[in-house]
């Protein structure tokens, strides 16, 4: 990984259009009303930073990040990253990332987790994911959690760096609203429902 990552043109217009149609919902400062929350970030060094500054925000109060690459997309079930070898031996990213949330929710005493997926990200290009890929890893990560750690309250946010293609502020932060989503989805791919709908598939 040599500089940041980047995302196309389109892609920047795909972003932009789902943050128009309401898909990505602005953050408000202190909109979690909680003394702590448990932030699952990318390690990208680029961005991480900016990140972060963005889940305190959300929550106006303490942050316990806990980072891997690709951030919370590790746990989908359809994660090209969740697991992989080193010399002969086998590596649950997923598991340990799911271990590593259980131990802080019950270590800090919270049930909030803020998932994040962001864009560009270095193993997601690395993967050729596109935006839609990553956003449908990104809510079949919250179901995982959701399943595994039920008492979990997750929220998905999308962490974007414009890199240049926005003028006001390079980084934003937004909440993804599933329902308006899946409605998103309906309308323009609904080829790719099944994949949010692990039922659906079968
Ligand atoms: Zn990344």
């Amino acid at each position: 990984m040599q500089g940041p990552s980047t995302i196309t043109g389109a892609d920047y217009q795909l972003l932009r259009s789902l943050h128009e149609e309401g898909v990505f919902e602005h953050v408000d400062i202190g909109e979690i009303k909680q003394d702590i929350v448990v932030a699952v970030l990318c390690a990208d060094g680029h961005r991480f930073g900016d990140g972060y500054e963005h889940a305190t925000c959300a929550c106006g109060r303490n942050v316990h990040p806990l980072t891997k690459h690709g951030g919370a997309l590790v746990l989908a079930r359809d994660s090209p990253f969740a697991r992989t070898h080193r010399k002969g031996v086998a590596l649950h990213h997923d598991l340990t990332l799911l271990q590593d949330i259980e131990n802080a929710l019950g270590f800090k005493q919270t049930p909030h987790v803020l998932s994040f997926a962001h864009f560009p990200c270095a193993i997601a290009n690395e993967h050729n994911l596109s935006v839609l890929d990553v956003l449908i890893l990104h809510v079949q990560a919250k179901e995982r959690l959701r399943e595994e750690i039920p008492h979990c309250d997750a929220r998905c946010l999308v962490h974007i760096d414009y890199l240049g293609h926005r003028t006001k502020r390079r980084f934003a932060s937004y909440f993804l609203n599933r329902q308006k989503f899946f409605a998103w989805m309906q309308r323009h791919h609904p080829e790719r429902l099944p994949e949010l709908y692990g039922e659906l598939a079968a």
